[in-house]
């Protein structure tokens, strides 16, 4: 961090904030004395010094951050890409997974039948709502709890670990014990309860980022989960607000270059909720895998026309299955080994 100071500011005020400084938060600072004004040059973990307070003193021209504000999500201080276990699962590193199951659970033969199809295609996760996060209150909530329970017998029945939003603190309990890997969804990426609170909890998270944020905003918010206690995150890009209106949202393949550059953490991409049309989900999962992405999250549903949520931007078991055949080849392409 560097601090500029006002010129005609006195030597005695510089030493007296570099020593409240030093003593405050442990960092070095070396002191530039210039023709006009004299520069403080911080060095040390200044995560925890508000700039806001320091830039409101009256011999305080202007600070400026050199490091980023995050740590533990850095890829600097860890150079190697994480590989985050669910269950068997490994995402990151050299794998490319595959997650894909209906938007929200809605009956047992459907979540079985679906979960059967996906894992026959190649899909190592299966995803499915239960408690579902919809702009209208009149809208289908999810089936809650006995969503899960269905999960659960998916689960059983193919083998497959189990992805499912978790919207509420109040069942943070509930899904450490049911749950593979807990989804944060966009509406939630800056609920901070919320992410300190799956800072406690013991199973991996899949934070997908919200609806107009920026890296460095989602990447903080993957540093309070880590920051209270968890450091099995899971990034996961679906697509941000823009002009565009002809796309549910647009998705931003620059994402996943930045963020493996900024972030040591693995990075999925949801093409079903970027696009929010089905004929898309393919060409944009096949971009994902080619930008270097570590997998996808896709909605697949047996019966889309009367899915209750999101049947428009759902894969049949056909049309997943179509997908698949075109992933193999390019994850091998770029150097991934699927699973
Ligand atoms: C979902 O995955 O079903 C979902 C609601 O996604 P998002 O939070 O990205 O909108
Ligand atoms: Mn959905």
């Amino acid at each position: 961090m560097v601090i500029v100071m006002k010129p005609g500011t006195s030597q005695e005020s510089i030493q007296n904030l570099s020593a409240q400084l030093q003593k405050d938060f442990g960092v070095s600072i070396g002191i530039t004395n210039g023709v006009d004004c004299s520069i403080l040059g911080l060095v040390g973990d200044t995560t925890h010094i508000d700039i806001d307070k320091l830039s409101m003193r009256d011999d305080v021209e202007r600070v400026m951050r050199v490091a980023e504000p995050y740590k533990k999500a850095n890829r600097k201080f860890h150079p190697e890409d994480t590989v985050v276990d669910v269950n068997g699962v490994k995402i990151g590193g050299g794998s490319f997974t595959v997650i894909a199951g209906p938007c929200s659970v809605e009956s047992e033969e459907q979540i079985i039948g679906i979960a059967e199809d996906v894992k026959a295609d190649g899909a190592t996760l299966l995803r499915g709502g239960a408690f579902k996060p919809r702009t209208s209150p009149y809208s289908f909530q999810g089936m809650g709890t006995p969503g899960l329970d269905l999960l659960l017998e998916a689960k059983a029945a193919t083998g497959l670990p189990i992805v499912t939003e978790l919207m509420s603190p109040k069942y943070c309990e509930l899904f450490d014990e049911k749950v593979d890997l807990v989804q944060i969804g966009a509406r939630n990426m800056q609920n901070f309860d919320l992410l300190k609170e799956c800072g406690h909890m013991h199973k991996p998270i899949l934070l997908k980022r919200g609806l107009s944020n920026t890296y460095e905003e989602w990447i903080m918010s993957a540093e309070y989960i880590m920051a209270a206690g968890n450091e099995n995150v899971i990034l996961c890009e679906r697509g941000v607000r823009t002009f565009e209106t002809y796309t549910r949202n647009t998705l931003d393949l620059s994402a996943i270059p930045a963020i493996k550059r900024m972030s040591h953490l693995p990075i999925l991409v949801d093409p079903s909720h970027a696009a929010g049309m089905y004929w898309m989900v393919e060409p944009l999962a096949m971009a994902a895998a080619a930008v270097g992405a570590d997998g996808i999250m896709v909605e697949v549903h047996n019966d889309p026309p009367h899915a209750k949520c999101d049947g428009q931007q759902s894969l049949t078991p056909a049309s997943f299955h179509h997908l698949m055949s075109k992933i193999r080849p390019l994850t091998e392409l770029v150097g991934k080994k699927l699973g």
